[in-house]
Formats: structure tokens, sequence, C-alpha cells
């Protein structure tokens, strides 16, 4: 029986890196930091990089768990921003 190359430990996506993959995206902790860095300083998007096909695409019932997850969270918080502000202008 041959072993399929990355089947039970798969490496990063990245050329060249020879860590395995640990994040959903198929990349090393390295690299996701590295790209998520890129993102948030607007050097890169996970679109492109996804089209650059250095990460994977999302997970997609787990990526829209997640926008539920953080909606529900945001339409909290802007309720109570709002309780708060009400009540500032009130007292
Ligand atoms: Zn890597």
């Amino acid at each position: 029986m041959k072993k399929q190359c990355g089947s039970d430990s798969p490496k990063c996506l990245t050329p060249k890196c020879e860590r395995a993959a640990n994040s959903c995206r198929g990349l090393c902790s390295a690299c996701y930091n590295t790209a998520k860095l890129m993102v948030d300083n607007g050097e890169a998007s996970w679109e492109l990089l996804q089209e650059a096909k250095l990460i994977k695409p999302p997970h997609d019932k787990a990526h829209r768990v997640f926008r539920e997850a953080f909606s529900s969270f945001m339409a909290k918080k802007k309720t109570n921003k709002t309780r708060v502000r009400i009540a500032t202008k009130v007292g």
C-alpha cells in the first residue's frame, strides 16, 4: 500500500515551507500568521491569496456558522451601545 503524500500530516501550502499545515487554510501557523498580517496591513486580501493558490478556500459551512456567530455578537454589542448611549443622554 502506497502512502499518499499529505494524507495524515499535510504540509503547508507555501512552496518551500516544510512545516505541517495546522490551520484551516492549509498553512502552518507561521505562514498563516504572515498571511493574516499582510491582510491586516492591507498588503493582500484573503481572496487574492486564494487566487494565488497560497491558501485553501474556507469551508463554506464553517464560514457561514462563523459569520452567524459574529453577527449575533455584533447585534448584541450594538444593542448594548445604543442602550448605554440613551442612558447617558437621559442621565
Ligand atoms: Zn508554512
